[in-house]
């Protein structure tokens, strides 16, 4: 499989990632949903080297809650790249929002539904849901 592709809003961040992901999910912590502008994020599970920034690494901020794992986004432009504690954690996971390449692996489950916004109702996808993850 070729390294998948993906990049920020503004393109100044580009990065490869050595697919295929792990798993997949959507996130609905407390963090995910106040990074995301929506119900929470959706990501790919990898092996942090098995990601590469090509360009603009200098363009990347992360952010550490209190709780829960680091987040990477885009200074320029805003967009929220990775998380999982990437660069430093052992896995990290990847915003499928920021991959540009076609992939067919599709989101298993939804983490963190304890912290569903009240507003935000989960689709009738008939995937796992879990109060805060899966125990793997
Ligand atoms: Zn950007
Ligand atoms: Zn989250």
């Amino acid at each position: 499989m070729e390294p998948l592709s993906g990049s920020c809003h503004c393109g100044a961040v580009q990065f490869e990632v050595d697919g295929p992901f792990l798993n997949l999910s959507f996130c609905h912590c407390t963090t995910c949903k106040k990074i995301s502008g929506g119900i929470g994020t959706a990501n790919g599970r990898a092996r942090t080297d098995a990601i590469r920034v090509t360009s603009g690494a200098e363009a990347l901020r992360t952010y550490q809650p209190d709780e829960g794992s680091a987040k990477t986004f885009c200074s320029l432009c805003g967009s929220n790249l990775f998380g999982g504690g990437w660069p430093e954690s052992e896995h990290a996971s990847v915003r499928l929002s920021a991959i540009d390449s076609e992939f067919d692996q599709r989101p298993q489950a939804h983490i963190f539904v304890r912290s569903l916004a009240p507003w935000a109702r989960l689709p009738d996808d008939g995937l796992e849901r879990y109060e805060i993850r899966a125990s793997s």
